[in-house]
């Protein structure tokens, strides 16, 4: 996990993807075919949503709404580590350095007459002497507990879950048959997890099918304009990309496109053209 991601991003999932070979399907596939941009926003709005797919940017803003991370601030609030734990040993050895240590060991400033090089020097010696002495790998130098108290956290914490509404865990894209969900650290599919353990080729499927409800829906709201006015006139095309039957609505002077409509077989055009007076289509062929 990116360590920004870690300390201020909610990017969190059962399971990793490979980002090079999902961001190639996802950009190719969906992002692109729907004029979406990096951040996953269409037109300028961060948030779509339809009855196949919801798409949201990653939400910079966002904090636990549920109550769950008071409750765990609450549970850390008299819980201290005990004297020989390998962490209290750790914030002596530092303060005995020139680091300065708030009481609850949360915020530490390393010694300011030094810079960088020399201060992450004694850092490594110190973090080197610790990790030798308590027989602890070095991964994790600067987390070790030796006296329970982080594992007892674990424990406590692990039946415990965020709710399904809470504004921390909102997905940034969710495809609804299946409830497959991806979260993503800023951008799309940087750093990012996905609750169910599909393939690249199970991926596909679901995009492909969003696409085709994204256009849907916006033929839906062409239906809507065309029903308000009366005189229209549409050319007749076929949209190889999307492999789709589509409909260009031409305002009342035949020369300005109003808006395309996209049909499928279950929504198809022939069951379109009996119930809308549309008074003259040509093939854009013959054009
Ligand atoms: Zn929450
Ligand atoms: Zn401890």
């Amino acid at each position: 996990m990116e360590m920004g991601n870690m300390i201020f991003g909610h990017s969190r999932g059962n399971y990793s993807i490979d980002r090079d070979a999902w961001s190639n399907v996802f950009f190719d596939e969906f992002i692109y075919e729907i004029n979406a941009d990096a951040y996953g926003c269409i037109n300028g709005k961060c948030e779509y949503e339809n009855d196949t797919f919801k798409l949201k940017s990653y939400d910079w803003d966002s904090e636990c709404t549920c109550g769950l991370e008071d409750l765990i601030d609450k549970w850390w609030e008299d819980k201290v580590h005990k004297d020989d734990c390998y962490q209290m040993e750790l914030i002596r050895e530092k303060i005995k350095h020139g680091w300065t240590i708030d009481i609850s060991g949360s915020i530490e400033r390393p010694p300011q007459n030094m810079n960088f090089e020399k201060y992450s020097k004694i850092e490594d010696k110190i973090y080197k002497k610790l990790c030798k002495k308590y027989n602890l790998p070095r991964e994790g130098c600067a987390v070790h507990c030796t006296c329970g108290l982080d594992s007892s956290f674990e424990e406590w914490v692990k039946d415990k879950n965020h709710k399904s509404d809470c504004r921390l865990i909102q997905p940034n894209f969710l495809y609804k048959p299946t409830g497959f969900n991806i979260m993503w650290y800023k951008y799309a599919l940087r750093d990012s997890y996905i609750n169910q353990n599909i393939s690249l080729d199970e991926f596909r499927e679901i995009l492909r099918d969003c696409v085709k409800s994204y256009y849907e829906d916006k033929s839906k709201g062409v239906i809507k304009l065309i029903k308000s006015i009366t005189l229209v006139s549409a050319v007749f095309d076929y949209d190889n990309k999307h492999n789709m039957e589509c409909l260009g609505i031409l305002d009342e002077n035949n020369d300005k496109v109003i808006g395309t409509i996209y049909f499928d077989k279950e929504f198809g055009i022939e069951e379109f053209l009996k119930n809308y007076a549309i008074v003259k289509i040509e093939r854009k062929e013959d054009k």
